[in-house]
């Protein structure tokens, strides 16, 4: 496909299929052509739940990786799960990514950078605990990258937070809506908002903080800039976790709802939120440095709303299967042709630019109880 050099009303737009006419498009894109395998990754986070299996998406498609860590020792159980790469496979340290320059050296010579690295609890006391690393990390990242000849896309991961979390019965929440309500509640309370509040709050100043960076700066950068917004996070994990107590925050919220759960009341049944198979999550960062039109796109990647009695359900569904008989029933008065889900998030992009199935809730299911099996802790 032929690509071209043309002055636009943004500025140069240098590379970009005639078939996607920027004119077409908010003033804020500016598409690139999508990178293939072959090419170089920075994965921000390497080690956590989610990143982990987006180094492993990279990998198996034939990407070299570079993973950042916080520590070397974070490194290591990462080299062991990916040895068969070989050298296709590095970490670097960055220690404290809020610090101005830190990814100056490790993004040099990367074609693409899928930045994850940011804490995800509910337990942060101060709100600036979440913000600074959070926000610094995201423009630190752009900020290091403004002067790179190579990159072609920065991938952010962002989240359904950013987007809202509040229960809307009808509502179907696109990539047009901002979370306002939980900064306004950080802004009244501080350190009074709830968890929930505060770590979505970071969130959404986080990923504006990059849409204006990148608006602000787009004439003078060869890359553009894609944000992708998982809900809840759910599947097996492939990180290293030394002890149940430090599983990351989605999975311990699953084990504590569907493996540990001794309630049976009808609570069980009420919507939740959303949520998506972290293999789907990994896949959907891949997919936005390959596909062109993701280009300059926030992208919801919702596999659907639930309950927590539906997660119960599956599980007791496919538990024989896998030799696990005995798991919580939860509230056996439930139906769910009588709920409303009511934070329900459009896949339409999902679908029209990544192009991908999401995995049906079994499979997550299954695989999260064969996981924890595994790991001695069912
Ligand atoms: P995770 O397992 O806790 O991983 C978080 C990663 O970020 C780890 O590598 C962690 O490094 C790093 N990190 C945390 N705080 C940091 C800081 N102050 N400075 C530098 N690095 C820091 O969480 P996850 O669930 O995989 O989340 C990954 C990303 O997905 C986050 O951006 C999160 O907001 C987003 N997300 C998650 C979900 C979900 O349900 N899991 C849903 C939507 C969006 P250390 O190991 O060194 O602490």
């Amino acid at each position: 496909m032929p690509w071209f050099t043309i002055k636009t009303r943004t500025g140069d737009c240098s590379a970009f299929s005639i078939s996607h006419s920027p004119f077409i498009y908010s003033d804020k894109l500016k598409r690139m052509p999508a990178i293939a395998p072959g090419s170089k990754v920075l994965v921000t986070g390497a080690n956590g739940f989610l990143a982990t299996h987006v180094v492993k998406a990279f990998l198996d498609r034939q990407y070299s990786v570079r993973g950042t860590v916080r520590s070397q020792e974070k490194g290591d159980h990462l080299h062991k799960l990916f040895s068969s790469h070989g050298n296709k496979f590095e970490t670097v340290v960055v220690k404290d990514i809020t610090q101005e320059g830190a990814f100056d050296e490790v993004i040099k010579d990367v074609d693409a950078v899928a930045h994850t690295a940011s804490p995800f609890h509910f337990e942060a006391d101060d709100p600036n605990e979440l913000f600074i690393p959070a926000i610094n990390g995201t423009k630190g990242i752009l900020q290091s990258a403004r002067k790179s000849t190579t990159i072609k896309r920065i991938v952010i991961l962002s989240s359904t937070a950013a987007i809202s979390n509040a229960p809307n019965p009808g509502k179907v929440y696109t990539e047009e809506d901002w979370n306002d309500v939980a900064i306004k509640a950080v802004e009244e309370h501080g350190k009074a908002a709830s968890g929930d509040e505060k770590y979505s709050a970071s969130k959404m100043r986080a990923e504006k903080a990059a849409w204006d960076w990148y608006n602000t700066n787009k004439a003078s950068v060869e890359w553009d800039l894609t944000t992708i917004n998982p809900p809840f996070i759910f599947g097996p994990t492939l990180h290293e976790v030394d002890k149940l107590e430090n599983l990351n925050t989605s999975s311990q919220l699953w084990y504590e709802q569907v493996v540990k759960n001794t309630s049976n009341s009808p609570d069980l049944g009420k919507s939740v939120g959303s949520y998506v198979d972290v293999r789907d999550v990994a896949l959907a960062n891949v997919l936005a440095v390959e596909k062109e039109a993701a280009g300059g796109e926030r992208i919801l990647v919702p596999a659907a709303p639930f309950t927590w009695q539906d997660m119960i359900n599956a599980s007791r569904k496919v538990g024989p299967s896998i030799g696990l008989n005995n798991l919580p029933q939860g509230y056996t008065g439930y139906d769910a042709s009588e709920v409303t889900y009511e934070t329900v998030f459009s896949g339409e992009k999902l679908k029209g630019i990544l192009g991908f199935k999401p995995i049906p809730l079994e499979d997550t299911v299954r695989d999260s109880l064969l996981d924890f099996k595994a790991r001695g802790w069912l």
